[in-house]
């Protein structure tokens, strides 16, 4: 089965945590605060793997996690840090936060993404000594790793996109014009996973066509296999729409084609303006009169015409001429950029459970919920502190500081995230 959209979570590995040593040697009395720091968790990485089509893989397996770091331990030994944990996906997946449905990376080329963080380690004992705290009996934790869940949608690499109804012969284009051998079959549907082929137009020229699985009536309204279709010619540059000249099926190729551009329009508008140019298939059973109707009927609504017998080449150079010429003139394949998130976009439910640990001064907050927040939003943004801060005061947190008896200076310490409390 084609599978191109997939959910799954993922959550990098948990810092290790920081430790609490003293140094020890014969003969020396009290030894000084020597706790390793613990080793950072690994992330999770998305990276293209170009040997994989379909984001099949993930119907099955859907939750991710990096492996944590190791602790720290005394003589100031830091702790391993976790390996990275690779998640290998097709080229052309596009990844989005599930939550706020926004992009986070298009995996279009090489470069990989880091999908979620590793929780850094904790500092051992030695970091929290000070001239009035000589001996400090406490460390930091690890901090969690982040954990997101995440859309993946796979929306083809191709320059070319081939339309049309099943079996009017998109797979024989693609099989003589390139070195893609997709099944050809007269039965609907044998084309079940995109099928990209290379054609080259000789001194390193070349572009790239995708067949993919036919269009039926309703696809916009997801029946069949309609929206992972359309999904996939979303991004390309440009399209072919094949036609059933001599309507072997007993369908009139102009309805089809009225058909498919209607559900173009209502998928994504953008796309039915798309440059399209119109192939005539099977002219070897279409009569003179049905070549004509179709190409007038073209004609007049401003469509380049061509006409073909697929399987035996006939009339597919023209056709692969007119869309070297016609690429030649356009913008390069999309890519999609990363969208920002701004804070109170993220669906963080506040007022959640919290812990507060205070050692000789230093206030250890502990919310998983808060990481979030951190995580997601860049606190170097002005607006983004002011909110965070008045998470903290809504959520009880700064009422609870001072509870506890937080003085002006002492510091706060929220995972990563350090700062001197102001009154
Ligand atoms: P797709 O479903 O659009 O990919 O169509 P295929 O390429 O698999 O072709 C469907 C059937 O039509 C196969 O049996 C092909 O051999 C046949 N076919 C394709 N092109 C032509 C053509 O130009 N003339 C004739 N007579 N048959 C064709
Ligand atoms: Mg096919």
């Amino acid at each position: 089965m084609f599978v191109d959209i997939a959910k799954i979570t993922v959550k990098g590995g948990k810092g290790g945590d920081g430790a609490v040593a003293f140094h020890r040697e014969k003969f020396v009395a009290s030894g000084g605060p020597d706790g390793g720091d613990g080793g950072k968790g690994g992330d999770v990485v998305l990276q293209v793997d170009t040997n994989l089509s379909t984001l099949a893989d993930f119907r099955y397996k859907r939750k991710y996690t990096a492996p944590s770091g190791t602790n720290g331990s005394s003589g100031r030994k830091n702790g391993k840090k976790g390996e990275d944990l690779i998640i290998r996906v097709p080229l052309g997946t596009v990844v989005k936060d599930a939550a706020t449905g926004k992009i986070l990376a298009d995996l279009s080329d090489d470069q990989p993404f880091i999908a979620a963080k590793g929780g850094k380690g904790g500092w051992g004992n030695p970091h929290f000594a000070t001239a009035t705290r000589q001996v400090p009996r406490f460390a930091k934790s690890g901090a969690p790793g982040e954990e997101w869940e995440l859309s993946l949608e796979l929306k083809l690499i191709a320059d070319v996109g081939l339309l049309g109804f099943p079996n009017v012969g998109k797979s024989s284009f693609i099989s003589v014009v390139s070195q893609a051998k997709p099944i050809i079959a007269d039965y609907h549907f044998t084309t079940l996973t995109p099928v990209l082929g290379v054609v080259s137009m000789g001194e390193g020229n070349s572009f790239v066509i995708a067949d993919i699985p036919g269009l039926i009536e309703g696809a916009s309204d997801g029946v069949g296999l309609g929206h992972e279709f359309l999904r996939h010619v979303e991004r390309c540059r440009m399209l072919v729409h094949i036609l059933d000249a001599a309507g072997s099926e007993g369908r009139d190729p102009i309805e089809d084609f009225e058909k498919i551009n209607a559900e173009l329009e209502k998928f994504n508008p953008d796309l039915a303006k798309r440059k399209q140019i119109v192939a005539a298939n099977k002219i070897d059973l279409a009569t003179d009169e049905q070549l004509e109707r179709l190409e007038n009927y073209m004609r007049e609504h401003g469509y380049d015409f061509y006409r073909m017998c697929a399987p035996i080449a006939e009339g597919t150079q023209q056709v692969i001429n007119a869309v070297a010429a016609e690429l030649a003139k356009l913008p390069p394949v999309v890519r999609y950029e990363r969208e920002t998130i701004t804070p109170a976009e993220l669906p963080v439910e506040k007022g959640q459970n919290y812990t507060i640990r205070v050692e000789d001064g230093v206030y250890f907050v502990e919310a998983e919920w808060l990481l979030k927040i951190l995580q997601r939003t860049d606190l170097d943004d002005y607006e983004a502190l002011q909110y965070f801060q008045r998470v903290l005061e809504t959520s009880g947190i700064l009422n609870s500081l001072v509870e506890r008896g937080i003085q002006e200076g002492d510091t706060v310490v929220i995972y990563d995230f350090e700062f001197d409390y102001v009154s």
